[in-house]
């Protein structure tokens, strides 16, 4: 049987002495838990939340990462920067990033070589925009997404990684995809990886469901046969809320 994973998404919220606040707060409430709980937070906590987290069930990511080793790429921050410091998992291809930071198919497929070769986890989101959704493309547009993140990967380093089907429509806008939509998405979407591996690959795959969970509808989304738990954002802000959402299955 699959884990249950929630990551959270902090974006760009959060000072330091708020990470720490928090992570003592919520480790505190989720110690007992097998689920895996994950915080994905802005580069300038990731020291404090490190630290903050030793001797806690609490793994701690970040939410972005360059494809080079170094150099000349002002303001950028590399694979191995991360894993230098002790980040475990990193968030590629997060649709806010596609959509304001030209973010690509190639850049996303890229950036989880490097992630893979720095021996960090890779949380990779896919999903279709509004539009795509209401002309009805939006299984050939996941599954396409998928096709070219897995580009070149092996099926031993497709278990490092996490997918996470966002459907644009849902992040941050209230509206959440039924629990049977991102069910049928997450089926489709382990089928798209069992005709590119194969079968043990892709029923091993974590895949999450992100796009305004919060600790009401948590339950509904995580207890079906392919939703393997969430990626969440705003509900992830306050740690009796992002709690709940841990504990929810
Ligand atoms: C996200 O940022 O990945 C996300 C799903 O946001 P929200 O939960 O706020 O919709």
């Amino acid at each position: 049987m699959r884990r249950k994973v929630i990551a959270g998404n902090w974006k760009m919220n959060m000072l330091p002495n708020e990470a720490i606040k928090f992570i003592e707060e919520l480790s505190a409430q989720v110690k007992n838990t097998s689920n895996e709980i994950i915080l994905c937070i802005p580069y300038t906590d990731l020291f404090y939340g490190l630290l903050t987290a030793q001797n806690t069930n609490i793994k701690i990511g970040a939410q972005n990462m360059h494809w080079e080793e170094k150099g000349a790429y002002t303001g950028e921050v590399s694979g191995q920067m991360l894993k230098s410091i002790g980040v475990e998992y990193v968030i590629i291809g997060h649709s806010e990033r596609r959509q304001y930071f030209a973010e690509t198919d190639e850049t996303v497929n890229k950036k989880i070589k490097s992630a893979l070769q720095n021996e960090l986890k890779p949380i990779v989101c896919v999903g279709e925009s509004l539009e795509q959704r209401e002309t009805g493309n939006q299984e050939e547009v996941v599954k396409n997404q998928i096709k070219l993140a897995l580009e070149g990967i092996t099926k031993e380093d497709l278990s490092k990684i996490i997918i996470a089907y966002e459907p644009i429509w849902a992040i941050g806008t209230g509206k959440t995809a039924t629990s049977n939509d991102a069910n049928e998405m997450i089926k489709t979407i382990r089928n798209e990886v069992l005709s590119l591996y194969n079968e043990e690959t892709a029923q091993k795959l974590i895949i999450l469901y992100g796009g305004s969970v919060k600790s009401e509808n948590s339950k509904e989304l995580f207890s079906t046969s392919d939703i393997d738990g969430g990626l969440v954002g705003g509900a992830s802000l306050k740690p009796d809320e992002f709690a709940k959402i841990c504990l929810s299955v």
